[in-house]
């Protein structure tokens, strides 16, 4: 796929083009940044690029060494993710033993270190010592979304490299470059651009299909038409998780609708949905979203405190119904 794909981190992409161009790449990169904007993508990509056989400062993506980055399988590339929430001193001990060794194919041992904020800290100050003296063929990348949780002497031995938030366009695109359907994206892109983490691969259609649902009610109830939305309900009782999510769509939704009525110039969690939104806001006034809004908000606090899911939903679409229908 190459740099050029890597989508809103032209600062990033540029710093680390210019180290591979000048035959002067850091023993340590600290990628940091919002969760989701696409640390790991340009990692990778700056692993293929760096042991790519056909091009300098990118990857061709069809030698034998980009693909093997690309599919996981190079000797030279070792992956550290945390375990259970932490990064534990003896991950990081076997790490050094490997660090001992020569590359097997490439110029460097590179080593992938994700959410490197949960370094426990006997972890951090074993990792410290490779840190300050690297082995000549190391390389280091270490990825946060949680910087400030480092420490100081950590942050201070690597290469800083910042990435900046992503619109939900860009967002969009990023993960449909990750192999996304369109709408499934949308609904991912949106999803995150709220706060909330990405829920694992598997999952993901779920947002694509509540996000649907959970506009489809609002334009139900829109219409006045409540029986359908009493049996989706129903249809919820027990699913404590599809509840959460689709909560949290109308909660986004209802958001939405208010700044396409108020604010027309602000930008939008759910861009790709601006025609359906326009649609329904037109037929809602400012003050019945915003009262939607907080029901919708008090209902997903319940939840959180363990409320009967089926029983909150009846509940909330009994408060909604006067608000939003005609
Ligand atoms: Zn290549």
């Amino acid at each position: 796929m190459g740099f050029a794909h890597i989508e809103g981190q032209a600062r990033a992409v540029q710093l680390l083009r210019r180290a591979l161009a000048s035959g002067r790449v850091a023993h340590a990169y600290l990628f940091y940044g919002p969760s989701g904007v696409g640390k790991r993508l340009t990692a990778l990509q700056f692993l293929k690029a760096l042991y790519c056989q056909a091009l300098p400062d990118d990857s061709c993506d069809a030698c034998a060494a980009c693909r093997k980055v690309a599919s996981g399988n190079h000797p030279d590339v070792l992956r550290l993710a945390p375990e259970g929430g932490t990064l534990g001193i003896e991950a990081i001990r076997a790490l050094q033993r490997r660090l001992g060794y020569r590359p097997y194919e490439g110029v460097r041992t590179a080593v992938l270190l994700e959410d490197c904020d949960a370094l426990s800290l006997p972890a951090a100050n074993a990792l410290l010592k490779t840190l300050e003296e690297p082995p000549a063929e190391a390389l280091l990348l270490l990825l946060t979304c949680r910087k400030a949780a480092l420490p100081l002497t950590v942050v201070s031995r690597c290469q800083p490299v910042p990435f900046q938030p992503l619109t939900p366009a860009q967002r969009q695109a990023l993960f449909e470059r990750q192999g996304l359907d369109r709408e499934t994206a949308a609904a991912a892109a949106a999803f995150v651009q709220s706060g909330l983490p990405l829920p694992a691969g598997e999952a993901l259609p779920l947002l694509r299909e509540l996000r649907q649902q959970a506009l489809a009610l609002l334009q139900a109830l829109a219409r006045g038409e409540v029986l359908p939305a009493f049996l989706e309900a129903r249809a919820l009782a027990g699913q404590r998780e599809r509840c959460e999510l689709l909560l949290h769509w109308l909660a986004l939704l209802c958001r939405d609708l208010a700044v396409v009525r108020l604010s027309p110039a602000t930008g939008l969690y759910n861009p790709t949905l601006r025609q359906a939104l326009s649609a329904l806001a037109a037929q809602l006034s400012p003050a019945a979203l915003l009262a939607a809004f907080t029901r919708i908000d008090q209902a997903r606090q319940r939840l959180a405190a363990h409320g009967n899911a089926q029983l909150l939903f009846e509940a909330l679409l009994l408060e909604l119904q006067p608000l939003l229908s005609p």
